[in-house]
């Protein structure tokens, strides 16, 4: 193709995508789990026979991820947890992992069983401290370093590029779990990550009505093959018909992430400085402490998700949630639809997140009555 054009064009179309035998300009969806041979037992269809390691309804979703991230190979997953845990189980024994205290609360609690049963050995960093990363990365010990920026859901920003290079100097590969930012405002492989994770549930579908993850690799390598094996083996793997509505959502991902965005930052600026809280979390706002690094890092907005630190204790936080008629109160995020969530209520008695945090996912409403929902309830 000798068209250069922007990716948002390019996944608005799907790539370009225009099916060779019915010049149908949406792919098909095929559900078969076995691929036939001919009559010299060559498989008919290239090198795919069975259905546990790929189909052919991923490849267009796989060849967007990587147009998206700007990566040499994509994988899809059953979820994101699926995508991540790949990760981990692809490591050996007594391999040293650094992963930020405050992410992503499924993946942490995950990998502190698993890290215990595999024998891997893991050390939590403290992202709102800029030097603590460097003091938990060892050189020659140390083989990956796990990042969530912003990470859910205190918005805390980490820089990639330092992580990168911190990682890098001492022999380590960096992951990114970057479903918050999402592909459209941030390129972790741009800034020196090994790998980027996606939670595909979330933005990448946008719809509320598929599980998926996926990893894009900046290049191949050990781990990359390992993880490639582990999944072809196991069968972590989505649906077909999930992989095709994941290229569906996609194709609209950019308009999506960036009215989000645009909607979550009218709603900081609105409510910053309102009586009934006492601090907004959302790396758009100057005041917060990552927002010179998200100002770096991110393009086109500072994504659609921003916690309300209510001037209460948990009853208070509770009360606000129970008066949302907008906002539904429901988990998840990175839908069309805006979501209101109590951190705490969810994760239980071991978390770290303040019991009077209030976490919103913006989605495609009309941003005045997102504000009017938020002002009533906060009244
Ligand atoms: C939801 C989420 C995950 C887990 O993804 P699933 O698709 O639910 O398995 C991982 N990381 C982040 C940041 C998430 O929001």
């Amino acid at each position: 193709m000798d068209r250069k054009t922007r990716r948002q064009t390019d996944i608005a179309q799907g790539l370009h995508y225009i099916d060779p035998e019915t010049g149908s300009v949406i792919p098909p969806v095929v559900t078969s789990t076995t691929f036939a041979r001919d009559d010299q037992y060559q498989l008919i269809g290239g090198h795919r026979s069975y259905s546990r390691d790929h189909n052919p309804t991923y490849d267009l979703a796989e060849q967007m991820l990587c147009r998206l991230e700007g990566g040499h190979e994509a994988l899809l997953f059953s979820s994101g947890m699926a995508a991540a845990a790949a990760v981990f189980q692809s490591l050996k024994p007594g391999d040293h992992v650094v992963y930020p205290k405050v992410m992503y609360w499924g993946l942490r609690g995950w990998l502190l069983e698993f890290a215990e049963r595999w024998g891997l050995d893991i050390e939590p960093f403290d992202a709102t401290d800029p030097d603590d990363l460097e003091r938990k990365v060892v050189r020659g010990k140390t083989r990956l370093v796990w990042i969530e920026t912003p990470c859910n859901p205190t918005w805390d920003v980490i820089d990639i590029e330092a992580a990168a290079t911190l990682a890098h100097d001492a022999g380590a590969e960096l992951a990114v779990d970057s479903t918050v930012a999402t592909p459209v405002l941030t390129r972790p492989i741009d800034w020196g990550a090994d790998i980027v994770m996606h939670s595909a549930t979330k933005y990448l579908n946008g719809h509320g009505d598929v599980l998926a993850g996926a990893l894009v690799v900046k290049e191949d390598s050990q781990l990359w093959r390992d993880v490639k094996t582990h999944r072809a083996e196991t069968g972590a793997i989505p649906g077909s018909l999930d992989a095709w509505l994941l290229q569906r959502g996609m194709r609209t991902l950019f308009l999506r992430v960036t009215n989000a965005s645009a909607s979550a930052m009218a709603i900081a600026k609105h409510l910053e400085g309102h009586p009934a809280l006492t601090s907004i979390a959302y790396p758009g706002l100057e005041s917060h402490p990552g927002h010179g690094v998200a100002a770096k890092q991110m393009h086109g907005g500072f994504s659609g998700m921003l916690s309300l630190l209510i001037d209460g204790d948990e009853r208070d936080a509770l009360r606000f949630v129970s008066r949302c008629q907008v906002f539904i109160r429901a988990t998840s995020l990175g839908g069309v639809e805006s979501l209101v969530e109590h951190r705490y209520s969810i994760e239980g008695p071991d978390s770290p997140i303040p019991k009077n945090l209030v976490r919103l996912s913006v989605g495609a409403e009309h941003v005045d009555d997102l504000i009017a929902d938020l002002e009533q309830a906060l009244g």
